[in-house]
């Protein structure tokens, strides 16, 4: 028997979910439909599909490992430098790269439960420890964070908004927060589902990477621009933390579809204004048929709504399957009686409600 790390064996295996084909063939019923993974069903802008066809041709060249083009237009979007950029095979692997080069056995990592499991992860693949602060009330204990931080803490993962809860920090918190932090401790800000949290007091936070140089901003292409499937994400911090990660990154880690794809969504005007617009009207639906039910939820800062269901996730789940309906059980995250649905399309919205009111 070969000898394989501790560390590694300790992590439980990721189970995928069933690709949709194959839950129509097992439950013979034509229409299925996903609100399980936070993807944008509204699908590929039409202008990436007829934009990218040129590059299939170009597949026998490798990629640009610098993704000079993407780069150059998205630090001109952001008005950041070009250098203070990193690209990954989605923002998930820049979270890894993060861990191999700032976590390692002899260095901690702080982060939340209930939260997106990549961060502890992450942690977990570089033996590194993990010191976990609940949350209070479903959304980020800052306060709780601050109070676990110690000469051991390297690296502090934030999620916001909070993946599943749906839940905030607000600027002045996350100003608050910062101010605190030692600045020799890295603060990740993971924010994928920052086009659709946009507004009111929700933080702007690349204007404070220049007071607080230890944080880095993660966004992805996953979710508002609809690529979850090409695998493309970034990281926005100082040029000195940006030198460090790109150390640790493979350099063709970016494929050139995802490059490509990136780089026309990057181009579709109105096109993250029109997915907010249209998740902001699905969200009162949810809301309006959720209330009339008289079932809990928390009000979302993103495209999914975490609701609780006062019996067992895993049931409804399994009762809403059968119906066509794939929703993700909050089991996992350590919420056993409660389900996250990713907000889809009107009729896709709808049909979960009525199924969701047969599960009751
Ligand atoms: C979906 C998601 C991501 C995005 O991951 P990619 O690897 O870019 O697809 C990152 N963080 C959170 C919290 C997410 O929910």
């Amino acid at each position: 028997m070969i000898k394989a790390n501790q560390n590694i064996l300790d992590v439980k295996p990721y189970i995928p979910g069933k690709p949709i084909e194959e839950v129509q063939r097992e439950l013979g019923i034509e229409k299925v439909v996903k609100l399980a993974s936070n993807e944008n069903n509204l699908g590929v802008p039409k202008k990436v599909i007829e934009k990218i066809q040129h590059k299939l041709a170009e597949l026998f060249l490798y990629p640009d490992g610098s993704c000079f083009k993407l780069r150059t237009k998205l630090a001109e979007k952001l008005a950041v430098d070009k250098d203070q950029l990193i690209f990954g095979n989605g923002s998930d692997e820049i979270l890894q790269i993060i861990a191999l080069a700032y976590l390692g056995a002899d260095k901690s990592a702080i982060v939340a439960n209930g939260t997106f499991s990549e961060y502890e992860f992450v942690a977990r693949l570089l033996n590194a420890k993990r010191v976990v602060v609940p949350l209070k009330d479903y959304a980020y204990d800052l306060q709780g964070f601050l109070d676990a931080i110690s000469d051991e803490t390297n690296v502090i993962f934030l999620c916001n908004p909070n993946n599943p809860t749906g839940t905030y920090f607000s600027a002045q918190q996350l100003e608050n927060f910062l101010e605190k932090v030692p600045a020799n401790k890295l603060v990740v800000i993971d924010e994928a589902y920052y086009e659709y949290a946009y507004g009111d007091d929700f933080p702007e936070s690349i204007p404070l990477l220049k007071k607080y140089q230890n944080t880095i901003i993660l966004r992805t292409f996953s979710k508002v621009y609809s690529l979850a499937g090409s695998r493309i994400g970034y990281g926005i911090a100082s040029k000195e933390i940006i030198d460090v990660l790109n150390r640790a990154r493979q350099p063709f880690n970016v494929n050139s579809i995802a490059q490509e794809c990136a780089l026309v969504a990057l181009d579709e005007d109105g096109w993250v204004e029109e997915v907010r617009k249209a998740n902001d009207e699905q969200k009162e639906y949810f809301y309006s048929e959720l209330d009339k039910l008289g079932v809990k939820y928390i009000p979302t800062k993103a495209n999914f709504i975490f609701i609780e269901v006062q019996r067992d996730a895993s049931a409804v789940f399994q009762s809403l399957m059968k119906l066509g309906v794939i929703i993700r059980p909050m089991t996992g995250f350590g919420f056993p009686k409660a389900i996250r649905v990713s907000v889809g399309l009107p009729a896709e919205n709808k049909l979960f409600i009525e199924c969701f009111k047969k599960v009751l």
